[in-house]
């Protein structure tokens, strides 16, 4: 079964085209600027050319039709015919509590996902455009939505609920909802898997660090904790996200500096982080080359972000009585051989023993960068998002398929 995974933001939309026989990757791709002037898609084939086309893309449903014409393109293309697409999985940011696990798009899934658009207003309108676009383009292919939040939905209430009036959770389903987690599903299964353990004998503590960042404690292979809230504004310092802070600062800068929520709400989530601690960059890789200049601003961000982190994982080795594995996934996790080497030197409490040769290996494929003494293992393991949506849309057509025989 060929499957097409679709992942849509408001101006761009990624995707890959996977043959489920062996799990392969055919094609990916990524369309950017949809909407605005010379939106550009870049599509590569497995094995052969990277091609990038410029035209004018108004709007997801010819962004899609772009994309499939690419796939069938003679010289570019992986398929003879788009009718060899048997399924599309849809990345969707917020599933609430409605979705416990990833669903076969219907009528009432689509009405579900637009009732949570208040909880996720930059995201699931995208997502939305996003099914929309492929029903419109492949109206006889089931559609499959897998929903970043939907790994946690077994937290207890001790973990998701906030110590505020419970009416705003009565009203508003106002809790921690966490977000990322195809991602710490996936890792933590492969680290399950790479050590040869029964993930249920394990306590993991997931750190998926990327542009976003987000923490999970893991017990029993479920979700326990995580660090990504309501929204992913909460918990870890990010890219341009300020993370964990006093809610009562949002009240005292919007009076003093007279600004309207939406421009707290851009200021928290789009000009913070390291991006305003350093003045320069959102990105890791310029904060280290700062710090490694001696520069005081990325060697300040660069400090708040590892203490947080560390902080966080301390505070999941208490919630869960130890500590058996800690995975770094995502952007800076898989790559970033200085932020692992600071976090893990200071958690040798707990036992962590990080070896320098292996932490600085660089490779795509898992791997363990902890010494054989230490209590903890500490592993490497590249995050495959889309392949858990390709898993997880592969499982549920074949079992739609199964019941209507
Ligand atoms: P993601 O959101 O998972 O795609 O991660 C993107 C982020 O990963 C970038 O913004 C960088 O901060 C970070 N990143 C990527 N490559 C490196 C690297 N070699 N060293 C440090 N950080 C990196």
């Amino acid at each position: 079964m060929k499957i097409l995974v679709i992942n849509a933001g408001s101006s761009s939309l990624k995707y890959q085209l996977y043959d489920m026989t062996t799990e392969a990757v055919l094609a990916k791709g990524l369309v950017e600027r949809i909407g605005m002037d010379s939106s550009i898609l870049n599509h590569e084939p497995t094995g052969g050319q990277e091609i990038s086309e410029v035209s004018e893309i108004l709007e997801h449903t010819t962004a899609i039709r772009k994309v499939l014409d690419m796939l069938v393109h003679k010289e570019h293309g992986v398929l003879q015919s788009v009718d060899e697409i048997q399924a599309v999985g849809h990345r969707v940011v917020h599933g609430g509590e409605a979705f416990k696990g990833s669903a076969i798009v219907t009528q009432e899934a689509k009405s579900e996902i637009r009732r949570l658009f208040d909880l996720a207003p930059l995201h699931n309108p995208a997502c939305m455009m996003g099914i929309s676009a492929a029903e419109i383009n492949m109206p006889n292919v089931p559609q499959v939505v897998v929903f970043d939040t939907a790994f946690h939905q077994t937290m207890p209430e001790k973990a998701y609920l906030y110590a505020i009036p419970r009416v705003l959770y009565k009203k508003y389903r106002v809790r921690r909802y966490g977000f990322h987690g195809t991602s710490h599903y996936y890792v933590s299964q492969k680290a399950a898997e790479f050590l040869n353990r029964p993930l249920e004998d394990l306590k993991i503590i997931t750190c998926h660090i990327g542009n976003g960042g987000s923490l999970t404690a893991i017990q029993n292979g479920e979700s326990v904790d995580t660090s990504m809230g309501l929204t992913p504004l909460e918990g870890l310092m990010m890219g341009t996200r300020s993370g964990d802070l006093d809610p009562a600062v949002v009240p005292f800068v919007m009076n003093k500096e007279d600004l309207t929520i939406n421009e707290v709400n851009s200021m928290l989530n789009k000009h913070s982080g390291l991006l305003a601690i350093s003045g320069v960059s959102s990105d890791m890789r310029d904060i280290t080359d700062g710090m490694a200049a001696g520069e005081p601003n990325s060697t300040l961000a660069f400090e708040m972000y590892e203490y947080r982190l560390r902080k966080y994982i301390g505070s999941y080795a208490a919630a869960m009585n130890g500590v058996d594995v800690i995975v770094f996934t995502a952007g800076v996790g898989e790559n970033s051989v200085v932020v692992r080497q600071r976090v893990c030197e200071n958690l040798s409490y707990l036992g962590v023993d990080v070896d320098e040769a292996l932490n600085a290996v660089r490779s795509r494929e898992p791997r363990r960068i902890s010494t054989a003494n230490s209590k903890v293992e500490v592993l490497v393991i590249p995050t495959n998002e889309e392949l858990v949506i390709a898993r997880d849309t592969f499982r549920l057509v074949q079992e739609q398929n199964s019941t209507n025989s």
